[in-house]
């Protein structure tokens, strides 16, 4: 069994994939073009939002948005602590300081009231310049939205969702990838909109952000890529991923995105009671970029991952290690019992299989070993 079946995507939609890989060559227009103008209004009018600027991946989206906001060395940027590293390796790469807030146990996402109480902490410490909150919609659940919105308004912070596990997701009538002033996502081939490759969008509904995002990521291009008025850097999508994309946008709204969310209730159905299942907030969707269940301890965790490992079944930890306790933060002093839910989220959660493909009787046979592993 596989964690993430690529396979079985591809070999459904072979046909519209290899034609679509194949129009490409055909015209030979292997930068730009018409499928990456294509994608980007295919996007926004998904997402609902203005503007969408597709670039080279994830973790590149992010930093063009700090260059354009012109976050620097003296600033804090608010970031969970459980995370990928990315989501605070952005922060310090322009040199600003990544200030990493505990999150919720049962969404795994930023804790609006840790988030508040480390903001005015900040302020009052008055070594940092507070600028912005970068909330992730980890496992494909939005970030708690509405309240971190209401915060950044009240301390005049920026909001950055970092949307490249949540494409998909929704609070009420409102997508994932159109919250705060600017959102992005990855289009890595594991993520729920993947490519056969890097890929990254950021999206806003901001004119001016969206001028200079654009010019950042093409060598800080003024009137043309041969004058050039700022430093900037080059990331693009390139024509082969875009066409990739557009089938797979299709096939994502058709019936991809409703799957993985049958599959979670299948998992759900089986493992309440035996296993604490993921929580899902009233309003809220997922696009359940991961389905991850939280165990007693990691003793726990690690015999139960034997046991499925023993019957060919992958499982993975995300994430082994919370953002303050990377070697790569170690000179940030981070204070290790300001972090208790991500340390213990780090010692008991577990990922499982998900993907659009995966069968029931699949769901059945993973649910029964974890039912007979979590017995004695
Ligand atoms: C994958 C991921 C990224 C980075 O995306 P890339 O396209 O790999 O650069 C950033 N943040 C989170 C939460 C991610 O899961």
């Amino acid at each position: 069994m596989e964690f993430r079946d690529l396979k079985a995507q591809y070999n459904k939609y072979k046909h519209e994939i290899d034609a679509a890989i194949e129009g490409v060559l055909k015209r030979g227009v292997f930068i730009g073009g018409e499928e990456v103008e294509t994608l980007e209004e295919e996007l926004k009018a998904y997402l609902g939002v203005k503007h969408c600027i597709t670039c080279a991946n994830g973790t590149e989206a992010m930093t063009l948005l700090m260059m354009a906001w012109d976050i620097k060395k003296g600033d804090a940027v608010f970031v969970p602590d459980f995370t990928f590293f990315s989501t605070g390796e952005i922060v310090s790469f322009v040199g600003a300081t990544p200030v990493f807030v505990d999150v919720d146990r049962n969404t795994f996402n930023i804790d609006v009231q840790k988030l508040e109480e480390t903001i005015i902490r900040t302020f009052n410490e008055g070594k940092l310049n507070p600028r912005a909150i970068i909330p992730v919609d980890l496992f494909g659940l939005p970030a708690n939205f509405p309240e971190i919105e209401k915060i950044a308004k009240k301390y005049n912070l920026i909001v950055l969702e970092d949307g490249a596990q949540g494409f998909g997701g929704s609070i009420e009538d409102k997508k994932a990838c159109s919250f705060g002033d600017a959102a992005t996502t990855s289009f890595f081939p594991a993520k729920p909109l993947g490519c056969y490759g890097d890929g990254g969008g950021i999206f806003t509904d901001n004119d001016e952000l969206a001028e200079l995002v654009r010019s950042y990521k093409v060598h800080g291009k003024g009137e043309s890529k041969y004058d050039n008025v700022r430093i900037g850097v080059n990331s693009r999508l390139d024509t082969i991923q875009a066409a990739i994309l557009l089938v797979k946008l299709k096939i994502f709204i058709q019936h991809e995105l409703d799957d993985v969310n049958r599959i979670a209730r299948w998992y759900s159905e089986r493992l309440k009671g035996v296993v604490d299942v993921p929580v899902i907030p009233n309003g809220y969707k997922s696009s359940f970029a991961q389905y991850t269940i939280k165990l007693k301890d990691s003793i726990t965790r690690e015999a139960l991952q034997q046991k499925l490992s023993d019957k060919g079944i992958p499982s993975l930890v995300y994430y082994q290690k919370p953002m303050h306790r990377q070697i790569a933060f170690l000179d940030l002093a981070c204070v290790d019992i300001n972090f208790p839910i991500s340390n213990e989220l780090s010692n008991i959660v577990l990922s499982l299989p998900m993907h659009p493909y995966l069968q029931e009787e699949e769901v059945d046979f993973i649910c029964n070993i974890i039912k007979n592993s979590t017995k004695v």
